[in-house]
């Protein structure tokens, strides 16, 4: 590690100490790019300093009233992180976990898993610690309202396009799109994306995610000279990500037999393919109650209360649920269990233990969410080139162009990897080539 770099690392853990998501996430990343970091223009212009802090980012307060008529108040965030190679573009996640590092930690990885799509977006993240556990639908709505009628000064397609993550999907994107509009008067298609297929959304895009990190680990396989036919896939979550993935999976000859929740994982030798899985799942997640459970309960399965799913043999691991659910334990026991691939969908869902003892180890080859957990936001900048077209493209226009434009960031990431010696880390390669091309991006412009 260079000067430069170990300064700016020192500077951001002094004056983030408090913010344990954030820190990790760059302190990953500077690891990942020092091998390609020794352009003293990087020194001069404070480069470094500049793309791992936030451009600028807004926190207000939500207050929504509940169906008793009481008034209750969230904390909502918005961090622009980047503009170097377009609008800002990202989620907004809905949990009580929320809270300023956690929006900054996934606004700084969504600005450099953007970056190789490929389109010109730049990054952000936002959200609330609103728990949507138990709210009823007008509850959800009320919060949305409100939640936008602070949000919108900050957002618009030129400016900042904001998405779902967790805890918003279509029915929230449908109520904020609404709100958004009332306030501002304009049917401004693409100030949001994730949205309905009758209002301006894109075809593909609620099962991107998912697709997407099937197609990465699809060109993880055929480098090995093996295909997706007849795998056993191990995954976490089961919510947006984990419902594509299983069915691009299906669909290409593999199976997923574990989902997990926060209370346990279930494991369905059969696989997790078939339309009244996949509905299933989406039942599960408009419960509200967040618990898989019931799908052991429906399918005649085991379930495993309080367990993840790390401890099931399989061929490849793929973390879809959320930051830190895979620690070293969880690692120890993937590589005992002979698993080969570990593919990331989720952003960082693995601690920095965890991460490292993958990463090292011969016996795994690894993905992270940069990566192959770009699938989502790949469709919504596509969402936004339809909107601007006012037109739609077809299921199989939309999917062809996401498996391409996942096959060229595996390719991006191979490539930076193998030009810095590094052989075939995929990791290190993806936030290189993401590197590279924000800080020529940032260079270009000027201050
Ligand atoms: N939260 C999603 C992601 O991490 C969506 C971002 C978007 O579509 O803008 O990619």
């Amino acid at each position: 590690m260079n000067d430069y770099i170990a300064r700016v690392s020192e500077n951001l853990r002094r004056q983030y100490a408090h913010e344990p998501e954030y820190l990790q996430s760059v302190q990953a990343w500077l690891d990942m790019i020092a091998p390609a970091a020794g352009d003293p223009r990087y020194e001069r212009l404070d480069l470094l300093t500049r793309m791992v802090e936030p451009e600028r980012m807004f926190t207000f307060l939500v207050p929504w009233q509940d169906d008793s008529g009481k008034i209750r108040t969230n904390h909502g965030y918005r961090v622009q992180f980047s503009s170097a190679i377009g609008p800002y573009k990202g989620g907004l996640r809905f949990h009580p976990s929320v809270t300023p590092s956690v929006v900054k930690f996934l606004g700084f990885e969504q600005t450099y898993k953007n970056a190789l799509t490929g389109l010109p977006i730049g990054g952000a993240a936002g959200g609330a610690d609103f728990d949507p556990r138990g709210k009823s639908r007008r509850e959800i709505m009320r919060f949305c309202q409100s939640f936008m009628f602070s949000l919108y000064r900050y957002i618009g397609s030129d400016t900042d396009v904001p998405a779902g993550d967790i805890g918003v999907g279509s029915r929230e994107i449908g109520y904020l799109y609404g709100a958004y509009k009332r306030v501002t008067g304009r049917a401004e298609s693409s100030a949001l994306t994730g949205k309905g297929l009758t209002y301006g959304g894109s075809r593909v895009r609620q099962a991107a995610a998912g697709f997407g990190t099937v197609y990465f680990l699809a060109r993880m396989l055929e480098r090995q000279g093996e295909s997706l036919e007849g795998k056993r896939l191990i995954v976490s979550g089961f919510g947006n990500m984990s419902w594509g993935v299983c069915r691009k999976a299906a669909e290409l000859g593999a199976k997923v037999v574990t989902l997990s929740g926060p209370d346990g994982y279930v494991y369905d030798p059969d696989g997790v393919a078939a339309q009244e899985k996949y509905d299933f799942m989406v039942t599960m997640r408009y419960s509200g109650e967040d618990r898989v459970e019931p799908y052991a309960e429906k399918f005649g399965v085991e379930f495993f209360p309080g367990k993840k799913p790390w401890e099931v043999p399989g061929d490849a691991a793929l973390p879809c649920a959320t930051e830190n659910e895979l620690d070293v334990e969880d690692a120890i026991l993937l590589l005992a269990n002979g698993v080969r691939y570990y593919v990331e969908g989720a952003n960082m869902p693995a601690t920095a233990g965890a991460l490292k003892l993958l990463r090292l180890s011969p016996k795994i080859l690894t993905a992270g969410a940069k990566a192959s957990g770009s699938g989502g936001v790949a469709v919504s900048a596509l969402e936004m080139v339809q909107n601007s077209l006012r037109y739609s493209w077809s299921r199989r226009e939309v999917d062809g162009k996401l498996r391409s434009i996942m096959s060229s960031i595996y390719d991006a990431s191979a490539a930076a990897a193998e030009e810095y010696g590094l052989g075939y880390d995929l990791i290190a390669g993806n936030d290189i080539a993401a590197f590279k091309k924000i800080s020529e991006a940032m260079i270009a412009q000027g201050l």
